[in-house]
């Protein structure tokens, strides 16, 4: 336990109005110890979790980012540790009467002058990465499709220097699932959707083993892959390698046939040479987990900075995780650029509510054990943290779970999807996602096998332990040196130097990545 004397208090308190204010010392701060201007602590208050300023009644809101996170069960007094068992959670906003399109948008000058080095694609979009995406369309492949990934990777993929990776896009859908199912159509369309992402280059190979329910042509119909002048494949221009294809006499027969395609599409790709783009041709997906209360204070307000800066080039942001955007509703159909945007965004909120209805939960099934260690009492306090990621620009679409991007769609984009790091993240790349920032204050070593992603620690101990997995250390804007700003452009910068691929991020360093992870809100059978 620290000594009074030793230390001096720091806290954050994020708005006028907040009469909380989390603690920011490594190791938390003892009883005894005096905040500067407030009161003395009661008892001992962990790292990030919150000490009231004044003395709230019973009843009474406590207040964080200007907004109640809760009513005080019963009476607080200044100086106590306000601990998520004080707090009676808020009510979900109801979708009735929300602002639509109101908020007048900030007037920010352009960002002009910031350009990458990218791969540009015959769809107009540009990879971050060349890489040969291998397309499953049932799981009963995926063994096969390892097995002929690892072959390419020794003995192809030298051959072709200028090809990054060979990526086997492996899930679990594909057969013993209700394919007729409304909702069917959000892995179906997720999984199209990946085979597509701009760091694929626009090749398109399909592992498939023949009697399964998602068949290569409902996966990829017609005219959803661009043909290039020289593919040689069929009519359709889909190039599948069926496993159950009377041709295939034994397993290495299969493999070998996977490896005589793949080696056609590492012949186009190892052809392509990054080209100078402007700073527009980002398509950044942000999302954050294992939050703690930093979260909100550092590595997403610095995020939220930065997506305004990529906004202002011209790029494209999506920012997604539903339930921890749901309690900030009021916020973002104000936000949004039009009514019908708005609408959208009502939507997606409507169609999550009644998700979570079926499964007799509500949006405070979010959040995790670490969470709360971590200091944030409810989903609505984790909420008002996560959306800062979105920054202050207008809101200019709404996709739906699994949906892509049109071309030429830029701008600040609300992507639905569930917060699940790994299904969030499949689902922005799904949307076509060329780089991937995430923020964590607990620690995860997330990672995506075919997008950079560049992870910010909220906090500077999580950095100093984990300084060979963390990209970036916002913690410094709570230790003092560094303001928000700062680390807004600092990740910015290195943006443009990993998306270059000039730089590589420690998860790419090591090769770390999960499991692509569908979203398939439709039964199984
Ligand atoms: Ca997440």
């Amino acid at each position: 336990m620290t000594s009074i004397a030793s230390v001096k208090p720091v806290t954050i308190r994020m708005h006028e109005r907040d009469n909380v204010a989390i603690v920011a010392n490594d190791g938390g701060l003892p009883a005894g110890a005096a905040l500067p201007g407030g009161p003395v602590l009661r008892e001992h208050v962990p790292q990030g979790h919150k000490v009231a300023l004044v003395d709230i009644a019973a009843g009474a809101p406590v207040l964080r980012y200007g907004v109640a996170i809760g009513h005080a069960l019963a009476g607080i007094a200044a100086g106590r540790w306000v601990h998520e068992r004080l707090l009676q959670m808020p009510e979900a906003r109801s979708l009735e009467g929300l602002p639509m399109a109101t908020a007048r948008p900030p007037t920010e000058e352009p960002l002009t002058g910031y350009t990458f080095e990218g791969y540009r694609n015959a769809d107009g979009s540009v990879g971050t990465r060349n890489i040969l995406a291998v397309t499953q369309t049932v799981q009963c492949v995926a063994g096969v499709t390892a097995f002929a990934v690892q072959r390419i990777k020794t003995e192809l993929l030298p051959r072709y220097p200028n090809v990054d990776d060979v990526v086997a896009l492996e899930h679990h859908y594909g057969c013993g699932v209700a394919i007729d199912a409304p909702d069917a159509v959000v892995p179906i369309r997720t999984l199209r959707h990946l085979s597509l992402n701009p760091n694929f280059g626009g090749e398109v190979m399909v592992v498939s083993l023949g009697c399964e329910k998602l068949q290569p042509e409902r996966l990829l119909p017609p005219g959803s892959v661009p043909i290039s002048d020289a593919r040689e494949g069929g009519e359709s221009g889909l190039d599948v390698v069926c496993l159950q294809d009377e041709a295939h006499v034994g397993f290495m027969s299969m493999v070998e046939s996977i490896l005589r395609q793949a080696e056609q599409h590492l012949r186009r790709l190892n052809a392509r040479r990054r080209e100078t783009v402007p700073a527009s041709e980002l398509v950044v997906g942000v999302q954050c987990g294992g939050s703690d209360a930093f979260s909100g204070a550092t590595a997403n307000p610095a995020v939220g900075f930065c997506t305004d800066l990529l906004v202002r080039a011209g790029a494209t942001v999506m920012f997604s995780e539903t339930t921890e955007v749901r309690d900030g509703i009021a916020q973002l159909t104000a936000r949004a650029a039009t009514p019908a945007v708005a609408e959208a965004l009502v939507r997606e909120m409507a169609w999550y509510d009644a998700y979570l209805a079926r499964g007799r939960v509500d949006r405070s099934a979010n959040t995790t054990p670490g969470n709360k260690k971590g200091g944030l009492a409810n989903i609505v306090e984790k909420a008002m943290g996560s959306i800062v990621k979105s920054g202050s620009m207008p809101i200019t679409g709404v996709l739906a779970p699994g949906e892509k991007l049109a071309p030429n769609q830029r701008g600040l984009v609300y992507a639905a999807t569930p917060a699940s790091d790994f299904i969030c993240g499949t689902l922005q790349m799904a949307a076509g996602m060329n780089l991937h920032v995430f923020t964590t204050g607990r620690g995860t070593p997330y990672g995506l096998a075919a997008v950079p992603v560049i992870k910010v620690a909220t906090r500077s101990d999580l950095a100093r332990r984990w300084h060979d997995l963390m990209d970036v250390n916002a913690g410094r804007i709570a230790d003092g040196p560094a303001t928000i700003e700062d680390v807004g452009w600092e990740l910015f910068r290195l943006m443009l130097e990993v998306a270059s691929g000039r730089k590589q991020t420690w998860a790419e360093r090591w090769k770390l990545h999960n499991a692509l992870a569908l979203f398939n809100p439709a039964p199984v059978t």
